[in-house]
């Protein structure tokens, strides 16, 4: 998931050429719901790899951010987040993706 050509990180705001994938809820929360450790091999990978759950982010960004939820990171080095970032602490965006991946744990549709 990682995309070459040039385009703005949604943190910082930087044109950079290089973002990688971040997980907006963060693998190890993930892991720590319940029920994921009784899935097969197979679902858990599917549900670390839900597309809905990444977002782009420039390697300092993502380095900053590692396990915190978006809400609760401050942007890179605590600078806040560019104007007009696409992608802002979104607390919504967080607690529907919270909801949905576990009940994509249960096996339920996404709603
Ligand atoms: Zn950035």
């Amino acid at each position: 998931m990682n995309e070459k050509s040039p385009q703005n990180c949604p943190a910082c705001g930087k044109m950079v050429n290089y973002v990688s994938a971040d997980h907006i809820v963060p693998a190890s929360m993930i892991m720590k719901m319940p029920g994921f450790a009784c899935l097969s091999k197979d679902n858990q990978i599917k549900t670390l790899n839900t597309p809905g759950n990444f977002a782009p982010l420039c390697p300092p960004c993502n380095m900053s951010k590692q396990a915190k939820l978006w809400h609760k990171w401050k942007g890179y080095k605590g600078g806040g987040f560019a104007s007009g970032a696409p992608i802002k602490a979104n607390q919504e965006l967080t607690n529907q993706l919270l909801k949905g991946l576990k009940g994509q744990i249960k096996g339920l549709p996404w709603s």
